[in-house]
């Protein structure tokens, strides 16, 4: 329905009212007319009944009907409106009666009844009709009169009405809303004045309208410099970006001389000193490319160009793995690294486990690294929600602490607690900016407590779907450990907590002793045999080995699996493995998976053990020396590669550039091929684009080309991938990466040759 403007609206219900007033007037007048000409007919009636009764009272008495017949048609000739008249007897006989001709016609008339009545005597009744018609005819005429004037006066009202809301109301409305939209649009609008004679509260309004309008062009110039600073700061990015891709290539280039130098000396013959020397570049040759790595993380997650990878992983052994590789740093100092995983946690979930491991090992890399003295603590749990677990990964180290005026800042990028103090751990302040800012982009995020001096505790909270199990690959243990009774000696009670817990949830039975005194009065005391020991290696008083010892010496724990925990070198574990038999020894952490493999290898009475398969090994094949063209531009690199080289028995042809690298690979048709990216002439992209047109024109088969890459951002690695290419090393380029790289492309050849 289309909508009625105001105007309309106005005229209709003006229209009603009209209508309605107009109605009650013309019913109120129309009634007071008709009341006025009854009266009349009603004393026009008396009068004539008084006359004829006054001269013919005696034609009456008598009952002289002819007489009194002529009297009444000389009273209708004389009087129109008199339509028919009788006179009636005492008795109600009819004395004498005339009408006028066509009066039965006239339907409009009025009939009155009149007592003769003369000195107070009745002598009959008079019955007398009126014609109403000519009265009934001037009441229409007076009534329309009257609505017609009503309706010119509401017509008049209704115009001035309209005409004062058009030019008070109206106008000055459509002024401020012209404005208000024009300022709403970001249009400049010419300002019409608004009508002097507007009243004050237009005139507010309008006033209101001009502020809004001058905040409005405010609003839009700061928007316009905001969208210009944006445009500004996108330009910067990139130009940040192109330069931080520059820089690695820049930096990595020469690196790759220094790290890949260096480690072809470590290989040389060298003294103490010259080592020293040597082993001192190669470190910070890798903590500079650590720094380098991170910051190109960084720029890369802050340019947003991070995309998640979501995929089933096994969440437990993820933490664990991360907690084994950096409880290897804490070694030499006594710190120890304890997890717990929540055994009622689901392991296998869905998500970025790349990302996540990234995440894990910076934090706990960070307590590690802080920590001097005590423990880091690796607690993980969870709460069910419909779908998904909201995970909380707890690190808490009892390590130098975050002052509290501090810790807001940590998570900043390029921002450490104090500079100087950090100067005796190394780092870059990137991690935990990365670190929050991946977690972010997982949907999760990270907090921090510290306690002064005493430690801190990061908690990384992360929502994640669970996933159907990864079938288990290699360990199908078919050995029960339920019922089974296992004695637990640790002096710490973190760790006997959590070693009774993992126990319990394979339905196994702990006892749990703080020292090795106390494990061998529990063994002495207890009828039960214990099926299995699981001990500690660092212990006070009595250490592992000692208490080791002290077991085998008891009668009915001669041959009872042990499985010692340790956190020392593994070099002690041959002895301790062979003297006490059967033993198993456990680098701590112990991952769950691990421990139970230890336990089921330790209850497992296998006479065929199971012999280590040399598996084929391409680089040391003499009879099928693999050919590798490498083409690469840079002199120092070629040399590198060519010493990485040396012992093996593979064939080496280097090319200057593409279009060489082209012929030389139409020449050897070699096994892998390794492509610098950035060469003059032609450059990498190019060149393998060439190569494999050359194979499909020739039908060669698909030969591997592996990037030579200085600029480790995706994008590189997406340009080299479309080109045609395989894969990628990035620089500096290591032996152990490009042997591994080789083995990786050539292995099914290598089964070929070796079958
Ligand atoms: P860095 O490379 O310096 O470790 P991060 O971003 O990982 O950079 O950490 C920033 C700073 O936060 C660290 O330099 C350190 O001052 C502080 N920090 C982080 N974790 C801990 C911790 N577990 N204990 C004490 N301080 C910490």
């Amino acid at each position: 329905m289309k909508k009625m403007g105001i105007y309309t609206q106005i005229a209709v219900s003006m229209t009603c009212a009209a209508a309605i007033v107009g109605f009650l007037i013309e019913g109120y007048e129309r009634r007071a007319e008709i009341n006025r000409m009854n009266d009349d007919l009603l004393a026009q009636a008396d009068l004539t009944v008084s006359l004829i009764s006054g001269l013919m009272i005696e034609p009456i008495i008598v009952q002289d009907t002819p007489v009194l017949e002529s009297a009444i048609s000389e009273a209708l000739s004389s009087n129109g409106k008199l339509l028919s008249l009788i006179i009636k007897n005492d008795s109600g006989g009819v004395i004498a009666q005339a009408e006028r001709d066509g009066a039965a016609d006239d339907a409009a008339f009025r009939r009155f009844k009149r007592d003769i009545i003369v000195e107070g005597e009745a002598f009959g009744v008079m019955e007398i009709d009126w014609s109403t018609a000519e009265g009934q005819a001037l009441i229409n005429s007076k009534v329309s009169r009257t609505r017609y004037i009503i309706l010119i006066a509401i017509f008049t009202l209704s115009a001035v009405f309209l005409l004062q809301i058009h030019f008070l109301i109206m106008r000055p409305l459509r002024n401020i809303h012209e404005r208000m939209s024009a300022a709403i649009a970001g249009q400049a609008h010419a300002r019409r004045p608004i009508a002097s004679f507007a009243s004050h509260e237009f005139k507010a309004l309008d006033r209101s309208v001009d502020v809004l309008q001058r905040s409005f062009s405010e609003r839009d110039e700061r928007e316009r410099a905001l969208e210009i600073e944006r445009e500004n700061s996108d330009r910067a990015n990139k130009a940040k970006s192109d330069f931080l891709a520059n820089m690695s290539h820049e930096i990595r280039t020469p690196m790759n001389g220094v790290i890949g130098m260096t480690e072809l000396m470590l290989e040389t013959e060298l003294d103490e000193d010259q080592r020293m020397y040597a082993e001192t570049i190669s470190s910070s040759g890798s903590a500079l490319l650590a720094i380098i790595n991170d910051i190109l993380n960084f720029s890369k997650i802050e340019a947003g160009k991070t995309v998640l990878e979501p995929a089933p992983f096994d969440l437990q052994a993820t933490i664990g793995d991360v907690v084994t590789l950096l409880s290897a740093k804490t070694r030499e100092s006594s710190v120890e690294v304890v997890l717990r995983y929540d055994p009622e946690l689901p392991t296998v979930f869905e998500g970025d486990v790349g990302r996540l491991r990234q995440v894990l090992t910076n934090i706990v890399g960070n307590a590690v690294k802080f920590t001097l003295e005590g423990y880091v603590y690796v607690d993980v749990t969870g709460v069910k929600s419909p779908g998904h677990y909201d995970l909380e990964i707890k690190v808490a180290d009892t390590g130098i602490g975050i002052p509290n005026d501090r810790i807001d800042q940590i998570f900043n990028a390029f921002e450490q607690v104090d500079s100087s103090r950090n100067r005796q751990f190394e780092g870059t302040g990137l991690g935990l900016a990365i670190s929050s800012k991946l977690l972010v982009l997982m949907g999760g995020r990270i907090t921090v407590k510290s306690e002064g001096e005493r430690g801190s505790t990061f908690a990384i909270e992360l929502p994640l779907h669970t996933a159907p199990e990864i079938p288990p690959s290699t360990n199908n243990i078919t050995v029960p450990l339920r019922g089974l009774r296992v004695l637990v000696v640790d002096d710490l009670e973190l760790n006997r907590k959590i070693l009774s817990e993992r126990l319990a949830s394979w339905d196994m039975v702990s006892v749990l002793a703080s020292s090795g005194a106390e494990a061998l009065k529990i063994l002495e005391r207890t009828e039960e045999k214990f099926d299995l020991i699981i001990q500690d290696y660092q212990m006070p008083q009595m250490n592992g080995e000692e208490l080791a010892c002290r077991i085998r010496s008891l009668a009915s724990y001669k041959d009872t699996p042990l499985i010692v925990l340790s956190s020392i070198d593994q070099a002690m574990s041959i002895s301790i493995k062979s003297k006490y038999s059967p033993c198993e020894l456990l680098l701590k952490p112990v991952q769950s998976k691990s421990l139970r493999a230890a336990i089921v290898q330790s209850l497992q009475v296998n006479p065929n053990k199971p012999r280590h398969v040399k598996l084929p090994n391409v680089l040391n094949n003499p009879t099928a020396p693999l050919k590798i063209l490498v083409a690469e531009d840079n002199k120092t690199n070629q040399f590198i590669v060519k010493k990485m080289m040396a012992n093996s028995s593979m064939s080496l042809t280097f090319a200057d550039n593409g279009h060489e690298a082209l012929k030389k690979f139409a020449e050897i048709r070699p096994d892998v091929v390794f492509m610098d990216v950035s060469m003059p002439e032609m450059d990498g992209l190019e060149a393998t684009q060439a190569i494999r047109k050359l194979e499909t024109e020739m039908t060669y088969q698909h030969c591997p080309i592996v990037a030579f890459t200085a600029n480790a951002l995706q994008e590189d690695e997406e340009r080299c991938l479309d080109a045609g290419m395989d894969g990628f090393l990035s620089k500096p380029i290591t032996k152990k990466a490009l042997l591994a790289t080789i083995q990786h492309w050539t292995a099914p050849q290598a089964r070929a040759i070796n079958s």
